[in-house]
């Protein structure tokens, strides 16, 4: 759904939208399961920078859930995670901070973006959401005990004999010792 600067000019926008997995491209880690809801409003605020000068930012009220599908970063299963957040974010024009002027409106309470021309695209707007709302390391659990680094066996499902040969710095050092000691 395209967030047109115009419409907002006129009234604000209510939007409750199921997107079908797909329709937001989280990138190649990142599937999403279940239809994605999110919910809110958008309206216009004029921030009022002088006698000429009235920013249009565009304010976006919401929430959204949905259900995604991670890989592990330990041994790569799969992860199944509920996002479920809610978002109060100011977007104004692109480049209209450049030249470091102070806002006239205090924004304390909420996080600041830019929109690019004559609107904001709430699909873009999600996605990001809920990249910021995943852990950025995510585990199948706590206890997962990874892939072994040398012969790539799930440890979660079966042991291999790889611990004994593990490549601490610590036990190579002797092992070069050793063959010294051999030679
Ligand atoms: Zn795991
Ligand atoms: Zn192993």
């Amino acid at each position: 759904m395209f967030i047109k600067i115009k419409d907002l000019e006129l009234r604000k926008i209510e939007f409750d939208q199921n997107l079908e997995p797909g329709l937001i491209d989280m990138g190649a880690d990142i599937q999403q399961k279940t239809p994605f809801h999110a919910w809110g409003r958008a309206e216009l605020i004029r921030e009022n920078r002088g006698a000429r000068n009235v920013v249009e930012d565009i304010r976006l009220v919401g929430g959204f859930s949905t259900q995604v599908e991670l890989r592990c970063a330990r041994c790569l299963d799969a992860v199944k995670r509920d996002v479920r957040e809610s978002f109060d974010l100011i977007y104004r024009p692109q480049g209209v901070d450049a030249r470091g002027e102070e806002s006239s409106i205090s924004l304390a309470e909420t996080e600041i973006g830019y929109y690019q021309g004559d609107g904001l695209l709430l699909e873009d707007v999600l996605k990001e959401q809920v990249l910021l709302a995943l852990p950025v390391k995510q585990v199948c659990s706590a206890e997962c005990r990874g892939l072994c680094p040398q012969c790539g066996r799930n440890l979660n499902m079966e042991d291999c004999d790889c611990v004994a040969t593990m490549s601490d710095p610590r036990w190579s050092a002797l092992e070069d010792i050793r063959k010294k000691l051999e030679h």
